[in-house]
């Protein structure tokens, strides 16, 4: 891992109308990095995402990947730059096959790429099978599943998810954790990881950063973040 960030997030402020979601946020993301971004409802995780896939404006601050401005790029830039943003809740269309959703990921490159679809199917052997049927007869895992496997269509270099736990069972969470630690593993994919569901999270990223009211209040190994008992205790309610 090169000690440079792929993606480098200085003094990253935002707001809606008058509320600060985002107060001088400073967060490193080293190349095929696993980061956990933790926080309470409100604290403003989304925002943060939104923000570095321009679908929220900045008010100030700076974010680079790999060295390059990015701060101001429109959303259908960010992605082509590199940047794939899983929304909470996924965004699949339950209508469209499972092929199709695939498809449309892959909308931002220039021509069908079938290599692409091949290599993301053998990461998500569940969805091989049900390729042609349509998304809404996934189950809640699958769906997510398929929804990172959409965002990895673009062949991004870091993955930004939204909550993937977010109505999953625990256990089945837990296989979505496992996968996205075996991706980063298989890839050389860099992740950022949005989660309320701290304890998880931790559980399988390298570094967690935690946002209480905008800010960045606290960052570490995100083993020392499970065993500092003030941490764990005054923001991330385990
Ligand atoms: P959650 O886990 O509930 O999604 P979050 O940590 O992602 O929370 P944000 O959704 O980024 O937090 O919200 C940060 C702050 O911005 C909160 O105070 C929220 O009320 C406010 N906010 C978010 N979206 C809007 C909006 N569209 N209009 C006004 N205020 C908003």
């Amino acid at each position: 891992m090169s000690d440079t960030p792929l993606l480098k997030i200085e003094d990253l402020t935002a707001h809606h109308g008058a509320v600060c979601a985002l107060d001088s946020v400073s967060i490193d993301v080293p190349e095929r990095g696993l980061c956990a971004v933790l926080g309470a409802n409100g604290a403003g995780k989304s925002t943060l995402l939104r923000t570095l896939t321009g679908l929220h404006p900045a008010t100030s601050g700076r974010v680079t990947l790999d060295g390059e401005d990015i701060t101001r790029l429109p959303a259908e830039r960010a992605v082509t730059k590199g940047l794939a943003h899983v929304p909470e809740g996924g965004g699949v269309i339950v209508e469209l096959t499972v092929e199709e959703n695939l498809r449309l990921g892959g909308l931002w490159r220039a021509r069908h790429d079938p290599e692409t679809l091949a290599e993301v199917l053998d990461l998500f052997p569940p969805l091989v099978e049900r390729r042609g049927k349509p998304a809404a007869t996934l189950s809640g895992g699958e769906r997510q599943m398929l929804a990172i496997g959409r965002a990895l269509m673009a062949r991004p270099r870091v993955l930004l998810l939204d909550e993937p736990s977010l109505g999953l069972a625990p256990m089945v969470t837990e296989q979505i954790f496992t996968l996205l630690g075996d991706l980063r593993d298989r890839t050389g994919l860099t992740v950022v990881l949005v989660e309320q569901n701290a304890a998880g999270a931790l559980g399988v990223t390298d570094h967690g950063f935690v946002l209480n009211q905008g800010r960045v209040a606290a960052e570490g190994p995100s083993d020392d973040l499970l065993s500092d008992d003030r941490t764990r205790h005054a923001y991330l309610g385990f």
